[in-house]
């Protein structure tokens, strides 16, 4: 009896290797839909923002959205391509962005926002806002607006950082063919923003890139809980955005079977179905692929028969 209950306690908590089993787990995030974003410049910085009526609950603007797919990093990164590569040439420009940013980058982001949510947390920005509103409220009776907003330059940073982690998981991955371009990023956790805090990926090793990965993103916090629908597992929460493509980008991480490759002709991200794959499968990238090989045998089939004939 006694060697019975110490095997299935065994079977319970260990896995066959003798590691402690792990619940499986699901990822949320939580997708914040507003239509009427504006921009405006205010003291030289670029605020987003989008007015809701007061006492409209924010919480009416949210969809839980289970993450399956590395959907919302790869939205990020298509971002980050489109905007203008002048504003990441160095630290400097990427901390004052704001006087390289004009009317089209804002317009772009918005859309963005539009399509992927609201990228930063909003129960923050919710109860800032409300302790405002309540001490405003008692010499007004005019009911004021609710505004949430964000600073362009905020989320430029932010949208640069999950740039350069997708860069240094295709470096630590051994992806990397060779970065051509300069990609800097934050090397160091405190708020110091000077442009010595930051560093070139371009001019980084393996090893280095694997070290300051570990450091960069050791602050992220997820939340968590045990659901028991169903099998007993963990939902997991992220606080916006920018955590949850990195979320996505730790599972490719996790899960080496999965990876995001940039296609070798149109530069386009894509997810190969074979570890070959080095194309897209748009029509304009595979059949270029199916091209090449068959030109190639035809090469080596006319080679063939000429020697034939010799
Ligand atoms: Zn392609």
């Amino acid at each position: 009896m006694g060697k019975n209950s110490k095997l299935n306690i065994d079977e319970t908590f260990y896995n066959e290797n003798g590691n402690l089993k792990r619940l499986s787990s699901d990822f949320y995030y939580k997708k914040f839909i507003f239509d009427d974003y504006k921009f405006r410049k205010e003291n030289g910085l670029f605020i987003i923002y989008a007015k809701i009526d007061y006492g409209t609950d924010l919480q009416t603007f949210s969809t839980e959205i289970e993450s399956k797919t590395p959907e919302l990093l790869i939205s990020m990164l298509k971002l980050r391509d489109s905007l203008p590569k002048e504003i990441f040439e160095s630290p400097t420009k990427i901390l004052l962005c704001d006087e390289i940013l004009n009317d089209d980058t804002a317009n772009k982001i918005i859309k963005w926002c539009k399509s992927n949510g609201f990228p930063f947390a909003v129960d923050n920005i919710l109860k800032n806002s409300t302790s405002k509103i309540k001490s405003k409220k008692i010499f007004n009776t005019i009911v004021p607006d609710k505004y949430i907003s964000f600073k362009l330059s905020d989320f430029i940073f932010q949208i640069n950082e999950i740039y350069s982690a997708f860069y240094m998981y295709r470096i630590i991955n051994g992806y990397a063919d060779k970065i051509d371009f300069p990609i800097y990023t934050k090397n160091s956790l405190k708020n110091t923003f000077g442009k010595n805090s930051f560093v070139n990926l371009k001019e980084l090793r393996k090893n280095e890139c694997t070290e300051l990965f570990e450091y960069k993103y050791q602050n992220i916090k997820y939340e968590n809980k045990i659901s028991l629908i169903g099998e007993p597992h963990f939902i997991i929460n992220a606080k916006n955005l920018f955590d949850a493509a990195f979320y996505q980008l730790a599972l490719l991480l996790y899960n080496k079977e999965k990876e995001i490759r940039i296609c070798a002709l149109c530069h386009e991200y894509f997810e190969p179905k074979d570890p070959r794959q080095k194309y897209c499968d748009s029509l304009d990238c595979y059949p270029q692929k199916a091209y090449k090989r068959r030109k190639a045998l035809e090469k080596k089939q006319k080679k063939s028969s000429q020697t034939n004939k010799v």
